[in-house]
């Protein structure tokens, strides 16, 4: 009886290990309410817009693509409110380039079960989401509309050193005046700074839009379903 019941127990709690474990795998499970997600291709609305999806090619931080088509989508009022932050630097001679906008959730569990214990201040936990999952962040930086060229900022785009840091003080004198020429035209437009990283915006409403894990191929075919469907 008393092997019977121990089996019992162990069984039992192999299987709310197992459980918690395939959670684990998933998106977190929200309540919301939340809005009706609305994904732009941020070049639709402003073909200015230049784009560099590291995360597209092997020119990021893994080493590898991990996404299959190089696209940058946000939320529609974070979309709008980018495509003013461009205008207003484009007046004063510089364009956004787009390293990564909304990212499906799958791909930060990538990026987080690759990243080393001592980095993990660089990359979303998965079990909380981040706000690129949610369409409300952006990673960017700046190109000289003369030159065409990407400009020099003090640290490379996804280096995980003190030089990413919003207030790092290192670096050229013109390296620190371009980070914060960005950072004040995307305050003026209602996106905050991640500060250990100059290249990361939230967009204010983040917090309206739930955790996604839809596709780039998907975002279009999606949207068609759900107006018909209406
Ligand atoms: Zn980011």
């Amino acid at each position: 009886m008393r092997t019977n019941a121990l089996t019992l127990l162990s069984s039992f709690l192999a299987l709310i290990v197992l459980s918690s474990v395939l959670h684990a795998q998933g998106p977190p499970k929200e309540t919301g309410p939340f809005r009706e997600p609305d994904l732009v291709e941020l070049i639709k609305l402003d073909k200015k817009i230049r784009l560099d999806i590291r995360y597209a090619s092997a020119n990021n931080f893994l080493g590898r693509p991990v996404y299959t088509e190089a696209r940058a989508f946000l939320q529609r009022p974070a979309a709008e409110a980018l495509v003013r932050a461009n205008k207003s630097l484009r007046k004063q001679g510089f364009g956004l380039v787009i390293h990564d906008g909304y990212r499906p959730w799958s791909v930060t569990k990538v990026f987080w079960d690759a990243t080393p214990e001592d980095k993990k201040q660089f990359v979303a936990d998965p079990a909380q989401g981040s706000k690129h999952n949610r369409g409300c962040a952006v990673d960017l930086s700046i190109f000289n509309l003369k030159s065409g060229k990407v400009v020099e900022m003090p640290s490379a785009y996804d280096e995980m050193s003190e030089r990413s840091h919003i207030n790092y003080t290192g670096g050229t004198d013109e390296a620190r005046r371009l980070r914060d020429m960005l950072r004040a035209a995307m305050e003026a437009e209602g996106f905050a700074v991640y500060e250990p990283e100059w290249w990361h915006y939230d967009y204010k409403d983040w917090k309206e839009y739930p955790i996604l894990n839809t596709s780039f191929a998907e975002i279009g075919t999606a949207g068609k379903k759900t107006k018909l469907a209406r």
